[in-house]
């Protein structure tokens, strides 16, 4: 018979490598798991986690600004960058103990390595340099920021793994891209108090997301001092005296003193050895898989950013957790990724769950749209201008909720809760029945009786 060193190899241990180990582990497999730089993988260490601490850093701005329409005068502010991340430091290395802890309490064996392929049962470390045999491997590599590396003075940018580690906060930035990261990195540095801009390719940022949406924060981020140029893309950067020189299409400049990069993120497969354990891949590298995490290969399976399904924490975690009951808990599920809730944590915040209301007319022949733009009850008092948005789309025939989208403070808490709602099939009528919580900006979305119609002409 075969001798297998191990059940289980986890090759990865971010978000869904750590879960799938753990969960294995505590079923009873002999589970080991190689991680080459840090354990919690890019949520954890700098992703979601730090980001989040970071938006909050930027937000409080605002509190100090709001404070005087209530009365409150604020003494002199000063923000100190360093002390920022030197505290976020802090943090995800309390964090990362712990998930380190949690692997070993369940018994699964570390290495703190990189691990490729070498077959399908076989992988090899670097350190200690040796090769082991597991019954059954999970890449759970993640993915790896993009770069444009044929754009002239490339070597000069930074990407978010780099401007979680800034020395300095700069000055003057400028962020590229439109999607996730650019959005929230913009608000991040706007808020610290960076001049800010945003250079997007297309003509409305957030691209797949609800047009109300991408419409309410084109409006918003200029309001907080974001300069969003769209449609252009850079051709050059060059370092100047003061700083960096980005060159772009149609002949303009601009000027600043860092230039960040988020322009998606590809599947970290270079190198990984998936060839010759002979694992399919898609074009951009991604591992193809299965409804259950399996590649082509029996033995090998795939989770997390790096099969580029959908690239979010609590999916990759959900992703390692289905696998691990199915193989080793005697309890086969897999992954539902219908209404998967989603934040987007610009300032103002993005919450959204279910359908656009563009998928909504393709899929469905009649739908009813609901939606209010409002300025929040603490606008009244401080005197800010932003206004939130709140949008329902329902299946006219039936009464289904089909996508619920906010713009607005708390839109990622507010959204948490309509997705278990819409999840279990909640109609329209439902959200009418529910009694309001007043006063709250929440009640909007049990309060909006008016189908909305598009303006005449
Ligand atoms: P990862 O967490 O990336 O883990 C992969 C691990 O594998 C890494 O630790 C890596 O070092 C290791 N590794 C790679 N190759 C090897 C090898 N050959 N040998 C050993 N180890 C290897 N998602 C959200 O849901 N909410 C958010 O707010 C959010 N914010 C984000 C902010 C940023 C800036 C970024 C970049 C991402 C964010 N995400 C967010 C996405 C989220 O971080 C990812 O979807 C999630 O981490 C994917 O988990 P994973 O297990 O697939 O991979
Ligand atoms: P996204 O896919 O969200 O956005 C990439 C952006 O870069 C898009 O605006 C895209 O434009 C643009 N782009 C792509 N290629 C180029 C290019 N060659 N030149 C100029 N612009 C380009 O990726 P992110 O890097 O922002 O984030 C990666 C993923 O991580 C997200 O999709 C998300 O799944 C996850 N994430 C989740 C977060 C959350 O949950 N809050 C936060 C951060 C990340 P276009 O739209 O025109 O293609």
């Amino acid at each position: 018979m075969t001798h297998f060193d191990y059940d289980l190899f986890v090759i990865g241990a971010g978000s869904g490598g750590v879960r799938a180990a753990r969960i294995a582990a505590t079923h009873g497999a002999k589970v080991a798991i190689a991680e080459e730089y840090r354990f919690g993988g890019t949520c954890v260490i700098r992703g979601c986690v730090p980001k989040k601490l970071l938006v909050y850093a930027s937000r409080f701005q605002d509190d100090f600004e709001d404070a005087a329409g209530f009365g409150w005068t604020v003494g002199e502010r000063q923000f100190d960058w360093a002390t920022l991340i030197a505290n976020k430091d802090a943090e995800i290395g309390r964090l990362e103990g712990i998930y380190k802890r949690n692997l070993e309490r369940a018994g699964v064996t570390i290495f703190e390595s990189r691990a490729v392929l070498e077959g399908p049962h076989i992988v090899r470390l670097a350190k200690p340099h040796k090769t082991v045999r597991a019954k059954t491997i999970l890449v759970a590599t993640g993915g790896w920021p993009n770069l444009d590396n044929e754009l002239e003075g490339c070597e000069h940018v930074i990407t978010s793994n780099e401007a979680f580690h800034l020395k300095e906060m700069p000055k003057r930035v400028i962020v590229a891209g439109g999607g996730y990261i650019a959005v929230e990195f913009a608000g991040i540095f706007a808020g610290l108090g960076a001049e800010t801009t945003l250079i997007y390719r297309g003509p409305k940022i957030l691209r797949g997301f609800d047009e109300d949406v991408r419409d309410a924060l084109m409006e918003e981020l200029p309001r907080r001092g974001i300069r969003i140029v769209t449609e252009k893309v850079f051709t050059r950067i060059e370092k100047s005296g003061t700083g960096l020189v980005g060159h772009v299409t149609g002949g303009g400049r601009l000027e600043a003193d860092a230039i960040m990069f988020a322009i998606g993120r590809t599947p970290n497969t270079a190198g990984l050895g998936l060839e010759a354990a002979g694992v399919e891949t898609t074009r951009n590298g991604a591992i193809k898989v299965d409804g259950h995490s399996r590649t082509n290969i029996e033995s090998i399976y795939a989770v997390g950013d790096v099969t580029d399904r959908v690239a979010l924490t609590p999916v990759a975690i959900r992703e390692g957790h289905a696998f691990a009951d199915s193989l080793y808990g005697g309890r086969p599920w897999s992954t539902d990724y219908e209404m998967i809730p989603t934040a987007v944590f610009s300032t103002p915040e993005v919450g959204t769950v279910g359908m656009t209301e563009a998928e909504a007319r393709a899929a469905h022949s009649e739908i009813d749209i609901y939606k209010a733009r409002f300025r929040p009850m603490k606008g009244t008092l401080s005197g800010r201008e932003e206004r939130m948005l709140m949008k329902l789309i329902v299946e006219a025939k039936g009464g289904r909720v089909l996508g619920c989208h906010i713009v607005g403070p708390d839109a990622g808490e507010m959204v948490q809760m309509a997705a278990i709602a819409m999840r279990m099939g909640a109609t329209k009528a439902d959200f009418d029945r529910t009694m309001a919580l007043h006063p709250s900006a929440a009640e909007e979305l049990v309060t909006m009786r008016e189908k909305w119609t598009p303006p005449a002409g």
